[in-house]
């Protein structure tokens, strides 16, 4: 049996960024916490709580606990909570990815141009919620080109969310040239995702069995799986080496591993290491 890793899988470089500063922090500080769950991955949640780093959901949370330094995560925060944080005296540790904070600099300098704001993404993710604080009143989160109100006629400035795919970036583009007079585009998609899809896309069509390994409840980790699924090779989506099954391989000539952006090195490095225990590989 022989075992295709993708290049790419794992943290990407404003994930493995945050997390080493995190456990970083953890050695030289007490009651530090995390506004939210710094990546959606449960092991390394569980990982810094056992290092002292708690998560919090909410201001009145950080303040019950007693937190002192308040870590923002790679989605960014919106200004009001920075504000709030900042005005309630937390000392604030900004773990923003510095892609997304381009893309927040890019939403206010439109703004501040005269734009109105035209923001692709999931209006209910942290990071187009943080985007859209810098974007001023009017700005208008689009998910694909279809939800596009036909009142943005004039000057438009497109910002994306950093994860969006590329086709959604261009069609709607395509759209607003059609409607808008003045069109003023920054795109601000990270390459990190798209690379690690079509690095996956790569792997999975020359195997028999996929693993993608990454929480259930990471998006990108799902995605990864849902592509898999889709190229009609046989997919498991596992959290860590423990839901590994030996009768899963035992047909499979050639087996694919791929990983989330919130997927730490050591959860693959178990699964590749019991795979090897299975004295297939
Ligand atoms: S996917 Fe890209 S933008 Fe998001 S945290 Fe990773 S490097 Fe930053």
């Amino acid at each position: 049996m022989k075992l295709v890793v993708a290049k790419s899988a794992g943290f990407c470089f404003g994930v493995k960024r945050a997390i080493n500063k995190a456990f970083e922090v953890a050695l030289r500080e007490k009651n530090v916490f995390t506004l939210g769950p710094i990546i959606h991955n449960p092991q390394v949640i569980d990982a810094l709580a056992a290092k002292g780093i708690g998560v919090a959901n909410d201001i009145a949370e950080l303040k019950r606990a007693g937190a002192k330094k308040v870590i923002i995560r790679t989605h960014g925060i919106s200004l009001e909570d920075r504000n709030m944080l900042e005005e309630e005296g937390f000392e604030l540790m900004d773990l923003t990815c510095p892609y997304v904070q381009k893309a927040q600099r890019y939403a206010k300098l439109l703004k501040d141009e005269g734009y109105q704001v035209v923001i692709l993404g999931d209006i209910e993710h942290p990071e187009v919620i943080g985007l859209k604080s810098y974007a001023g009143k009017d700005a208008w989160v689009v998910k694909g080109s279809e939800g596009l109100s036909k009142e943005i006629k004039n000057r438009a400035g497109l910002v994306v969310q950093t994860t969006q795919p590329v086709e959604e970036l261009k069609k709607l583009v395509s759209r607003l040239i059609e409607q808008t007079k003045q069109l003023k585009v920054y795109n601000t998609i990270c390459s990190s995702t798209a690379l690690k899809l079509k690095e996956t896309e790569e792997v999975a069509t020359g195997v028999d069995v996929m693993l993608v390994v990454g929480g259930r409840n990471s998006a990108n980790t799902t995605q990864l799986a849902r592509l898999c699924e889709n190229l009609s090779v046989a997919t498991h989506h596992i959290e860590t080496a423990s839901e590994l099954e030996e009768n899963w391989f035992k047909r499979a000539a050639r087996v694919g591993l791929t990983a989330g952006a919130s997927t730490p090195d050591w959860i693959i490095d178990e699964v590749i290491k019991v795979l090897k225990g299975y004295g297939r590989t």
